[in-house]
């Protein structure tokens, strides 16, 4: 099957998804995730109507950016380094990954030089894996405080990555537990804060982040089919 025909399969499990369990299908944002494959694949999905898209690396991102049109909506998905940042302000429409405070300083210096607001997520290890980024749940709250003193930086939700070898009922659980620290980082109303978007859900468990309130869903694999070659998580 074509990347056409691959994206209408999922826009349906999507919606089947979203209906059963009576949410409205137009709340949850897909996101193709590109990484490792080439522009020309973007441009496949981009024709069939796609305009938002994730890459795990600044490099990668970059140079597609270039090649396609510029109403494609970017996302850093992957973790970033401080070095990079300054490569992928102007380029990105979201970023899905900030996990420490050096990071948001870094963010901040260059929107602010920029003159631009920043969105970003903030990315949760929600399982406690010591391989997997992210800010540990327990440190959330503390990570917020401080992150809602910079005035370039917009916090728009949160993200997490679940376990690829859970079952429909863990990562179901795991997408919940993210979904009530979001409902729990909203009601403290902070500064440079607003909350909106719950970033969960892959090619092998995106029903359950839908069942979870999921409203961007992460999908590389089954848009473009399987990665030739491990993309740097
Ligand atoms: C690669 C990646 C995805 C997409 O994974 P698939 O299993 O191919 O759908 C989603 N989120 C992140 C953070 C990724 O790195």
């Amino acid at each position: 099957m074509g990347i056409k025909e691959n994206l209408s399969v999922v826009k349906k499990q999507i919606e089947d998804a979203a209906r059963a369990c009576g949410r409205n299908p137009a709340e949850i944002r897909l996101i193709a995730v590109s990484k490792t494959k080439p522009a020309s694949m973007v441009m496949e999905a981009y024709e069939s109507g796609m305009r938002d898209f994730g890459e795990n690396r600044v490099q990668e991102l970059v140079e597609k950016y270039d090649e396609v049109p510029k109403d494609v909506r970017w996302h850093l998905i992957g973790h970033l380094q401080k070095n990079k940042v300054k490569y992928l302000l102007e380029k990105t429409e979201l970023i899905h990954s900030l996990d420490s405070i050096d990071l948001a300083k870094e963010i901040q210096k260059r929107a602010s030089a920029a003159g631009k607001v920043q969105n970003v997520l903030i990315q949760v290890n929600v399982t406690g894996e010591e391989s997997k980024f992210g800010v540990p749940k327990e440190r959330l709250t503390d990570f917020c405080e401080a992150v809602s003193q910079f005035e370039n930086i917009c916090v728009k939700g949160l993200m997490t990555i679940s376990v690829r070898d859970y079952t429909e009922a863990q990562n179901r659980a795991v997408f919940e537990e993210l979904h009530r620290l979001f409902d729990e980082v909203k009601a403290k109303e902070l500064k440079n804060f607003s909350m909106q978007e719950l970033s969960m859900g892959m090619t092998h468990d995106f029903p359950a982040a839908v069942a979870a309130g999921a409203t961007m869903i992460r999908i590389g694999t089954a848009i473009f089919g399987e990665r030739q070659y491990p993309a740097v998580e």
